[in-house]
């Protein structure tokens, strides 16, 4: 038997009418019902949504449905510290999270609280973790790169800084992979980075620490864990506390990487709560404003012009597919929020092409506004060759006559796939990107048989560290390559091409 909350109020009004209850204080109320990891609250006429409150046992709530009769709360502790009848307050503040330099290098829960055991934050200041995002006249277009090192993103599917750039494909694809060394990457760059871990696993979180630490990344990262186990309230504020920390960076003119991974988990926890919460379930009883649930979190990324700092966010969401289907209802919204996709195949995966970027599928809408001209210059017509090379592939499978032409367009497309592959945790500085690609501008892979282009890669770029550090350094701060530098560039590889094949007895047959 199912009573009313109205009926309950009146019950429980009856039960607790010997107390000292003033009911007409505006600003306490009673638990009506809890359960769930929510609470029904009687009172709180004038809770504002998203409002903190204060239950007893130190368990705080957040209001989430404004009811004629109650007031819907999500519990961010344990329930079953509550019963009925206890008393609620207003602590009459939105959720707030602790900002500022102090947390880069920790691990802290959606709440702002360190949960790595190094001791407190000592932050001075907090940001309430919702806000409007920053309008139109405070914004600029994304005018600067941001360097992923990863080859194939940065040549054909470039970030620029400021920009939502959806990192999607099916579990187990190596979307946090690009991500982590993405992170990974900025060192040295004036980029502060946010990971944001929604319902992942907790040993996932911790590993992906470890490798930060190991790289020397967590110097300039913080870490917003919250794991499967926590409460589904936590997972949705999550986000939104990771963006209030960047948020504050941002503002004062610093540039700022979140990476909020994932999304899909994201809408799962918005999902049980609203259901818990009795709101109308929609599509795959989604509520209707799921939409709205990660659009209003992803305008909040943004680059500020020069009258407001110049700062920027760069987001880079993640987002579950189930079998490639990417038309699903959480994946057509975010895709349509963000600035492009890097879309992630399994089957890429593998068969051991990684990062698993199908370039065809992936678009990055602004980012090439910002990337360099040594970066454009070498990978000018890359997405149209790989696209020609898929095609023909397909084709070719049918029969093993193919003409002289449709042959070279299958061997560029076999080494060119070969040179963009890339392992884990070895992100490239934009030198040595613009070197590899150079490798297929200026047709050198043709000189090598497929299995020999690794190798010649790192041979390749060992010996420009080495010896001609100068010249990375040049790309890597001016962004351009001259007339000068291709010419010293040729020469160096011309020499190192002919040792390499020496070498190994490879025969130049001009394939
Ligand atoms: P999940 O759906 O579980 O979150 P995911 O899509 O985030 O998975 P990752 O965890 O990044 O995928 O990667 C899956 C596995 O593939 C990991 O073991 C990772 O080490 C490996 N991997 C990812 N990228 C590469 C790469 N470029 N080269 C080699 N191995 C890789
Ligand atoms: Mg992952």
């Amino acid at each position: 038997m199912q009573l009313r909350p109205e009926e309950i109020t009146a019950l429980i009004k009856q039960q607790i009418k010997d107390f000292e209850f003033d009911t007409r204080s505006e600003d306490v109320g009673r638990v009506i019902q809890v359960g769930d990891g929510i609470a029904l609250i009687y009172g709180l006429e004038n809770a504002m949504a998203g409002e903190l409150l204060k239950f007893k046992n130190d368990v705080f709530g957040m209001v989430l449905n404004l009811e004629t009769e109650h007031v819907g709360a999500v519990l961010m502790g344990d329930d079953t510290l509550i019963k009925e009848g206890d008393e609620v307050f207003r602590t009459k503040h939105i959720v707030t999270v602790p900002v500022g330099d102090e947390l880069l290098g920790r691990v802290v829960n959606a709440l702002g609280q360190p949960i790595d055991g190094n001791g407190p934050l000592n932050t001075t200041r907090t940001r309430p973790i919702e806000r409007v995002a920053p309008g139109v006249m405070t914004r600029k277009s994304v005018n600067e790169p941001l360097h992923t090192g990863i080859k194939i993103i940065d040549s054909m599917i470039p970030i620029g800084r400021g920009q939502r750039e959806l990192i999607i494909g099916d579990r187990q694809t190596g979307k946090t992979a690009i991500a982590i060394d993405t992170i990974i990457n900025q060192k040295d760059q004036d980029v502060l980075c946010i990971y944001v871990a929604i319902g992942q696993k907790a040993s996932t979180v911790a590993a992906i620490q470890q490798k930060l630490i190991q790289h020397d990344a967590m110097k300039y990262t913080v870490i917003v864990s919250s794991t499967a186990s926590e409460l589904a309230p936590l997972q949705y504020i999550a986000p939104y506390a990771g963006c209030a920390m960047g948020e504050e960076w941002m503002e004062q003119g610093k540039h700022v990487l979140i990476i909020y991974d994932d999304l899909s988990k994201h809408a799962v926890s918005y999902r049980t709560i609203s259901l818990l919460l009795k709101r109308p379930a929609g599509r795959e009883a989604y509520p209707g404003d799921v939409f709205y649930l990660h659009s209003r979190l992803l305008e909040r990324s943004a680059k500020l012009n020069e009258n407001y700092g110049g700062g920027s966010m760069t987001a880079l969401p993640i987002i579950e597919t189930q079998a490639g289907d990417i038309s699903a209802y959480i994946p057509t919204n975010v895709i349509s929020i963000t600035d492009g996709q890097l879309y992630l195949l399994s089957d890429y995966f593998n068969a051991g092409i990684r990062p698993a970027v199908d370039s065809g599928m992936s678009v990055s809408r602004v980012g090439s506004a910002a990337q360099t001209k040594a970066m454009k210059h070498v990978s000018k017509s890359l997405k149209l060759e790989l696209a020609q090379y898929s095609e023909m592939l397909s084709f070719a499978q049918f029969g093993s006559d193919v003409d002289q032409a449709t042959r070279r367009v299958l061997s560029r497309g076999e080494r060119l796939t070969e040179l963009l592959k890339q392992n884990q945790y070895t992100p490239l500085s934009q030198g040595l990107v613009v070197l590899s690609l150079f490798l297929n501008r200026y047709n050198y892979l043709d000189m090598l048989p497929v299995n020999h282009i690794q190798s010649f890669e790192q041979q390749m770029h060992r010996e420009f560290s080495v010896k001609h550090p100068e010249i990375i350094d040049e790309i890597n701060s001016t962004s351009d390559l001259s007339d000068s530098l291709i010419k010293q560039i040729k020469e160096i590889l011309g020499e190192l091409m002919n040792r390499y094949q020496k070498q190994h007895g490879i025969e130049d047959d001009g394939e």
